[in-house]
């Protein structure tokens, strides 16, 4: 391994997770995995053929970087979706490969329609209708025009779909406002069927609105965060777990990621000496002290100095003192037997303890999806076959 550490992706956990979403979202609602930051982390190159093993074949990436990542191993009958950034001069290439793609606005509708007459091709594309994200989206009052746009472009545009992005659906503070969307949205899309378009996908759901509003989930759910076996809030999976359908059973949702490594050095200090950077540590007694080569740079946070815990031969072991750029430093003085080369679980489990993202993410003010997307790209990542865990938030 030329990598100090490195990220196991748990097959198993996967085919759970996806398996359990289906069935959540019924058989003939599509299942549009969302893969946006390096599939949260996961690693998009890693994920998507294991997901398309799953029966996935549709895939969703914010910009054309990841839909050129993920055009590059997904199979030929996978389908892709642009939901956010595309440059004008990227455009073209989009349609050219049967990219689906949002249209919030109509400078992107007109562009798309001129590229779209010029391939001779139709450009798929998924109306994104404002409903109060107020984010991206087209505002009612252009509905009009955009629909005429699209009538008199029949044969450059297939209206393959139109949806919605709610504005955090995982927490009860924004009931009201996701509500007052849903109906906006069945507003909105009524005009369109009004005016005979009758879209192939009508979707609004993300993961949080899916297992919370059945309602809004249609005829495709956006799901992300849930497919890797993170709830999207504590009330999402409190609410989950206390319906009736799931009472006094297990945690349905798996953990896929697991981040490890090895020690790199041990040493014994002695009592009274400070250790790493500056004067935040200073040993009582004599301390046995493992050095694991994981730091700032490789997405463990400053803040986890003398805060966060690791898993070695099974016990937990406490952060000493700063974290540097590329190490950091535990005590290992309670482990019996402990050796340079040791694995160390960073998130995962090992024997009978394990480290959630949720400990990382109350230590450091971050939420699961931050804390999973800023994993950095250069970590590799490894498939494994494996017992699936079940984990926190
Ligand atoms: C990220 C994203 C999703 C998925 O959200 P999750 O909460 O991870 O399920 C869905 N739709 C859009 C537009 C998104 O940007």
């Amino acid at each position: 391994m030329i990598h100090s550490s490195w990220i196991e992706i748990n097959k198993t956990a996967l085919r759970k997770n996806i398996r359990y979403l289906q069935k959540r979202l019924g058989s003939g609602v599509k299942f549009a995995s969302v893969i946006k930051g390096n599939a949260y982390g996961h690693g998009i190159k890693e994920f998507i053929p294991l997901a398309e093993e799953n029966g996935i074949d549709f895939f969703a990436v914010f910009d054309t970087n990841e839909a050129l990542r993920a055009q590059a191993v997904k199979r030929d009958t996978s389908q892709l979706l642009i939901m956010g950034m595309i440059d004008d001069e990227e455009l073209a290439w989009v349609i050219e490969n049967e990219i689906s793609f949002f249209v919030f606005d109509l400078d992107r509708l007109l562009k798309a329609v001129a590229l779209a007459r010029k391939q001779q091709k139709k450009a798929k594309i998924h109306l994104e209708l404002e409903t109060g994200l107020n984010r991206t989206g087209i505002e009612e009052a252009d509905l009009d025009e955009v629909l005429a746009i699209i009538r008199e472009n029949a044969d450059f545009l297939e209206l393959e779909g139109v949806c919605t992005h709610l504005a955090g659906a995982e927490s009860i503070t924004n009931y009201m406002r996701i509500q007052e969307q849903m109906r906006v949205f069945e507003r909105l899309s009524g005009i369109l069927k009004k005016n005979q378009f009758f879209p192939k996908y009508r979707h609004i759901a993300c993961s949080a609105a899916a297992l919370i509003y059945p309602q809004s989930i249609m005829d495709m759910a956006r799901i992300g965060i849930a497919q890797y076996g993170f709830w999207p809030s504590m009330e999402t999976k409190m609410n989950n777990l206390l319906s009736d359908e799931n009472k006094f059973t297990l945690d349905p949702l798996h953990r896929i990621l697991s981040w490890k490594s090895r020690i790199m050095s041990i040493k014994k200090v002695p009592a009274g000496k400070f250790v790493s950077y500056g004067n935040s540590f200073r040993t009582t007694k004599e301390t046995r002290i493992a050095t694991i080569p994981i730091g700032y740079f490789h997405g463990y946070r400053r803040s986890l100095g003398n805060m966060g815990q690791v898993l070695i031969r099974g016990s937990k072991a406490n952060v000493i003192g700063a974290v540097s750029m590329n190490v950091f430093q535990v005590n290992v003085t309670h482990i019996p037997g402990v050796q340079k080369g040791d694995e160390v679980v960073i998130i995962g489990t090992q024997g009978k303890n394990s480290i959630s993202v949720a400990s990382f993410t109350e230590l450091s003010k971050q939420i699961n999806y931050e804390f999973l997307t800023r994993l950095p790209e250069s970590i590799p990542r490894i498939v494994k076959e494996s017992k699936p865990e079940n984990n926190g938030v």
